[in-house]
């Protein structure tokens, strides 16, 4: 890259919710401005309009899909239900989302609430469920659809209500955040109010809780890791069922490896625990890991040494064996882009350009410094726009990046790689990860004299707007269509605006 900023797209102000400012106005009006103000301070907005990627709700609805004893519900447009219900099945949820359907009517009328909360009490009962969540939506919360006012548990069942709307949570990444700060909340106050259940597995050693969400064979990994100081991993955060918060809380250390849990981060704080960032990639990443964590864990210099001993030449050693001479772009919405870019590094990739779709927080400032003194330009709060500007400019040999990212790299003949279902699946963490990555990205950068040929083949068939099945030729625009169009829909807007006057 020529170090210059990628061109930031124009904040237009709309979304699938209808337009940002005027939902948020909305809200604020119905009395939910303490609501919008900490999801603006937790979660502060990027260049563009969000979503660009799916709607921010999913990543609360699967946090509380993923946990045992806890049924989940929506409260939201049927269309919008009806996509996250689509997605959370297509990810394999086995789980049955809840729904409490809203009109015009019960929604000014305020029956909406009524109708949730019977659902709650109909829903809440202890021999199926530890705790019921309720997920508002954009169009109830900007109706101000007091969630709070909800019972905090029925008959020991917590009923957790939070307001997830696309035009106040940027990412679906942070909407994690919010269900599982919430729930840390509960459980943290649960606590301070005497004794709370067990873990189902209890150990004798000081434990560190990694927050996020991890490759499965991430977390024993990590063990191994702190082994050799005396430490053990709590249950990580998002939990999979209630108890392991309590668990989780009970730590010496939190570890924020994905660096975009604020809300979740507050609550360790708040309990008392320290909390380190960046996690164990790479030789050092793993070793200046290893002494964040010792350190604030309180763990003599010798055992720090012995841990970076037993783990480091065996990291060393996965990344000499699979070394990667290519250029890669890295991009996407999972939080841990800057820690996959370090992995590459270390194995030998010249990465110019690093773009997070998550926001600067101080928990990856340590990754963020290490890329930035290797020439990185790192990107938070990263528009798609910005991927591809990057993408364009630099020519990698491989982009990791999000579907559109990717279609895009393969019509330029450009390999490329998903990232949430390549990247996210498979181990990050150790020497387990810098195998597993090296592995992966070698595999993928071979395939480029293939995108060339393909790219050839297609060579005048048409593309983008003037691409079609069943022509002869390339697809020609009508003359002065888009003019046309143009006309009737300023037309169209115009009239509308009159209607609304
Ligand atoms: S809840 Fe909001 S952000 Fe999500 S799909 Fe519906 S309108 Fe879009």
């Amino acid at each position: 890259m020529d170090g210059s900023v990628p061109p930031t797209p124009p904040d237009t102000g709309s979304g699938c919710h209808g337009g940002r400012d005027t939902m948020l106005e909305a809200a604020r009006a119905a009395g939910k401005s303490d609501a919008m103000d900490r999801l603006m301070a937790d979660y502060p907005r990027g260049p563009h309009d969000q979503p660009q990627s799916m709607c921010p709700a999913f990543g609360s609805l699967r946090v509380g899909l993923r946990m045992r004893r806890t049924a989940t519900i929506l409260s939201g447009s049927a269309c919008c239900v009806y996509g996250l219900t689509f997605t959370s099945h297509f990810y394999g949820a086995r789980r049955t989302v809840g729904y409490v359907p809203f009109n015009s009517e019960t929604l000014v009328r305020g029956q909406l609430f009524e109708d949730i909360r019977d659902a709650v009490y109909e829903v809440a009962k202890p021999a199926d469920y530890d705790a019921v969540v309720v997920i508002n939506l954009c169009v109830p919360t900007a109706s101000g659809v007091p969630l709070d006012r909800l019972p905090k548990q029925i008959d020991g069942v917590r009923i957790i209500g939070i307001d997830v709307p696309g035009f106040g949570v940027p990412t679906h990444a942070e909407a994690k955040d919010v269900l599982a700060g919430a729930m840390l909340r509960y459980a943290r106050t649960e606590a301070e109010q005497g004794p709370v259940a067990r873990p189902r597995q209890q150990g004798d050693l000081p434990t560190v809780a990694m927050i996020g969400e991890f490759f499965p064979g991430d977390p024993p990994g990590v063990g191994a890791l702190l082994a050799p100081m005396g430490l053990a991993p709590a249950p990580p955060l998002p939990s999979r069922e209630w108890r392991d918060l309590y668990a989780a809380l009970d730590c010496q250390v939190a570890a924020a490896a994905h660096p975009f849990y604020t809300a979740t981060v507050r609550e360790f704080r708040a309990a008392g625990r320290p909390v380190v960032g960046s996690a164990p990639v790479g030789v050092e990443g793993t070793a200046a890991w290893l002494e964040a964590v010792g350190q604030a864990a309180n763990v003599s210099a010798d055992r720090i040494d012995a841990a970076k001993a037993r783990a480091l030449p065996a990291i060393r050693a996965a990344l000499d064996a699979n070394p990667i001479r290519a250029r890669v772009t890295v991009s996407g919405y999972e939080g841990s882009e800057l820690l996959v870019a370090r992995l590459l590094i270390e194995a030998g990739a010249e990465v110019p350009y690093v773009g997070t779709a998550c926001p600067r927080t101080e928990w990856s400032d340590a990754d963020r410094e290490w890329l930035q003194e290797r020439g990185v330009h790192v990107q938070y709060r990263a528009s798609l726009e910005q991927d591809m500007a990057a993408m364009r400019d630099v020519r990698p040999d491989l982009a990791v990046g999000t579907t559109p990212l990717v279609q895009k790299a393969k019509e330029m003949g450009i390999p490329a790689l998903y990232f949430t279902n390549m990247v996210s699946a498979r181990p990050l963490f150790g020497a387990a990860g810098a195998g597993a990555l090296a592995g992966i990205v070698a595999a993928q950068i071979g395939g480029g004299a293939r995108f060339n040929r393909m790219v050839a083949f297609f060579e005048g068939a048409g593309a983008g707007e003037t691409a079609g099945y069943g022509f002869n030729g390339v697809p020609r625009e009508p003359k002065g269509a888009r003019d046309r169009y143009r006309r009737a829909r300023e037309a169209r807007a115009r009239a509308a605006e009159a209607v609304g006057n």
